[in-house]
């Protein structure tokens, strides 16, 4: 069965919105195997961003994600990759559209409430840097 790695940011835990979103992923019909709430290492967020590193953001992007907890989940299921996604929306929570995870609860670009693996590949990285093997 395919597994997606999916990740409510910190922005998202300290809003109170962990059990508003595990619900959409429980409503849509992916299973949740894994999840813990932690905090990560500024090298692991390198490391999770590190497509990113010549990003004028880069910098804010690792100090916003390493400024709590992150909620990490592994969800499993039909197509868990792309239908996550779904649920998410697009990058930007202004663009995204209502009743995508962003759209309905994000205003900001950078601060925007949950990642979602964008690849099979990705997924699999993903799941091993926040959970080593499964
Ligand atoms: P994620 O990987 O977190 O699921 P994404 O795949 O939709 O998001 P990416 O292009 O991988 O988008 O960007 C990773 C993260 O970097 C974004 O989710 C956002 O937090 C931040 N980010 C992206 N673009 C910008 C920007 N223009 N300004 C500030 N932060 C940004
Ligand atoms: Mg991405």
């Amino acid at each position: 069965k395919e597994k997606a790695f999916v990740m409510i940011k910190p922005d998202g835990v300290r809003r109170g919105l962990i059990g508003e979103i595990v619900s959409r992923f429980e409503h849509k019909g992916l299973k949740l195997v894994r999840a813990e709430l932690k905090e990560i290492s500024r090298e692991t967020a390198q490391t999770h961003y590190g497509h990113l590193k010549d990003k004028p953001f880069f910098g804010e992007l690792v100090d916003y994600i390493t400024s709590g907890m992150v909620f990490a989940m592994i969800v499993e299921g039909q197509s868990a990759v792309t239908n996550s996604r779904s649920l998410i929306g697009p990058t930007n929570p202004a663009e995204a559209p209502p009743g995508t995870i962003r759209g309905d609860y994000g205003l900001d670009v950078a601060e925007n409430v949950i990642h979602g693996s964008d690849s099979l590949d990705n997924a699999a990285k993903e799941i091993r840097l926040f959970f080593g093997r499964v």
